[in-house]
């Protein structure tokens, strides 16, 4: 859109010349909607366990807590969607945090294979409850990287606990840290439910979701994970990309900036 700016004479009558401003408003209605889109979901993801956490409490309070059975089972859906409004604020700042990029974060040199070793020891006893194998294979003189660690280990939590979450029981995962056309390349792969092709180009979008009422039942996530893992890539000059089949797996792949070797 153009607006046209007339600039008056002394007398504020004549013409004298005219300033064209061009301005994207496009773009800026754009990130307006984005901004209340995210607001409106964010509101509505708040309140869907702020409902059932005061629906349960209500129940217990008309006398349902008299039946100890009954009382135990409402506590545990409460204990359990506490634990997902925590972990759902938590990831809000966390992205917030990233698209803010106010402060500054720290840069420094760390090992790949000693940041991977770290985050699979997370994930052992989430993984042995479903009888998953997490295996590695990491390239000998894989190195270092240069950056924000926790960023990065944050990156890799988030795909090993996707990659658990959507694979059955008795099943593994395999992470990889190997070098190709002299990048760093790290991929995390699974041998779960798969992604269906429609909706691969979208589930780095902030709360979206394949089949969105199961993801959330059943596995329990925030729909934040992925755009959370897309930005640290972003911030490291990564790309990531993405490989599935459902019934079959699913291999993200992030491919770290080429260095030139100091001489
Ligand atoms: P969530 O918290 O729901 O897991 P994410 O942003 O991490 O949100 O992922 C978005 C959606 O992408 C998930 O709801 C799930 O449907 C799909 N997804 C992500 N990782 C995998 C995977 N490894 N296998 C199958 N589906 C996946």
């Amino acid at each position: 859109k153009l607006y046209t700016n007339p600039i008056m004479g002394h007398e504020g009558t004549n013409t004298i010349g005219i300033i064209i401003t061009l301005q994207d408003v496009t773009q800026i209605r754009k990130l307006e909607r984005i901004k209340s889109e995210f607001v409106a979901n964010v509101s509505h993801e708040l309140k869907t366990p702020l409902t059932s956490i005061k629906g349960f409490i209500e129940t217990l309070k008309e006398g349902a807590v008299k039946d100890e059975n009954t009382a135990l089972k409402f506590l545990n859906i409460i204990d359990y969607e506490a634990e997902r409004l925590t972990n759902l604020i938590t990831d809000i700042l966390v992205l917030s945090e990233l698209e803010n990029k106010k402060e500054k974060t720290a840069q420094e040199k760390f090992s790949i294979e000693t940041s991977i070793d770290e985050v699979i020891m997370i994930f052992k006893s989430q993984a042995e409850k479903k009888n998953i194998k997490i295996e590695k294979n990491i390239e000998e003189d894989i190195g270092f990287l240069f950056g924000p660690r926790d960023k990065f280990k944050q990156m890799i939590i988030n795909l090993i606990d996707n990659a658990i979450k959507y694979s059955g029981e008795n099943s593994k995962v395999m992470i990889e840290a190997l070098v190709e056309d002299e990048r760093k390349v790290i991929s995390i792969q699974d041998f779960g439910i798969g992604i269906p092709e429609g909706s691969i180009p979208r589930i780095f979008e902030r709360f979206y979701r394949v089949d969105k009422a199961r993801s959330k039942a059943i596995y329990g996530g925030t729909g934040l994970g992925l755009s959370i893992v897309k930005h640290i890539a972003i911030s490291f000059g990564a790309e990531i990309s993405v490989e599935s089949q459902p019934g079959k797996g699913t291999k993200f792949k992030i491919k770290f900036p080429l260095v030139r070797k100091e001489s």
